[in-house]
């Protein structure tokens, strides 16, 4: 696999909560980041229906445009009493006319497990596909996973998105109540990022 010895790299996302964690993910190796904001770039519209599909519209959008090696991040929570739902779709649960309400999305999640009567513990996966896309078209897939469960009422003020409504295995909090470096350690998106680890340096 062709291996990242750059110091910069282009993170394909216009997502504050995403960008700061891979920030601190990528810190370590010696990488600075920009995101896909910082270069102006337009949103691609996600429409594929699995997280690498939609990992490598954003990457390679990005690549494309800049000329520069992208990282992008496709993520979501798949709940399994919902048959994996909100999955692909987790950012859009969250879509109103005016931005992203994730109090919303969290609520939805937890009403439909209610009116579908499914037994607790409500098992769930964060799911990350990190796609590195290179500008001359060809791209590395490196998929992450944390394992937990879906718990209610919301518990934690840190983190974004569904962090207070996800408890990972072997924790009694939520990544919601964690601070960062703890989280950081244990989530989807350090488990993608030690994988795209084992390409980076000469
Ligand atoms: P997308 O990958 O931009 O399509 O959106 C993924 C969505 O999944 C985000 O908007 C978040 O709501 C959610 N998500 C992904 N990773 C995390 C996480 O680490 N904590 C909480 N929510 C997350």
């Amino acid at each position: 696999m062709k291996r990242f010895t750059g110091r910069d790299l282009l993170i394909a996302t216009h997502n504050r909560g995403k960008m700061d964690e891979m920030a601190a993910l990528l810190a370590p190796y010696g990488i600075a980041v920009t995101s896909a904001a910082d270069h102006g770039l337009p949103e691609p519209e996600e429409t594929g229906t699995t997280f690498v599909e939609n990992a490598r519209i954003k990457a390679h959008a990005a690549s494309a445009a800049t000329g520069l090696p992208a990282l992008a991040d496709d993520s979501g929570i798949v709940i399994d009493a919902l048959d994996g739902a909100p999955g692909v779709y987790t950012a859009d649960w969250a879509e109103t006319p005016n931005g992203r309400d994730f109090h919303m999305a969290m609520t939805r999640a937890h009403d439909e497990l209610i009116a579908r009567g499914a037994p607790e513990p409500w098992t769930a996966r964060f799911c990350c596909t990190l796609v590195l896309a290179w500008p001359d078209g060809t791209d590395a897939v490196f998929p992450g996973v944390m394992e937990g469960r879906f718990v209610w009422p919301m518990r934690g003020a840190e983190g974004h998105g569904y962090d207070p409504v996800f408890q990972p295995v072997g924790h009694d909090r939520t990544f919601a109540e964690m601070d960062p470096a703890e989280k950081n350690r244990i989530s989807h998106r350090a488990d993608a990022v030690r994988k795209f680890e084992a390409i980076l340096g000469a």
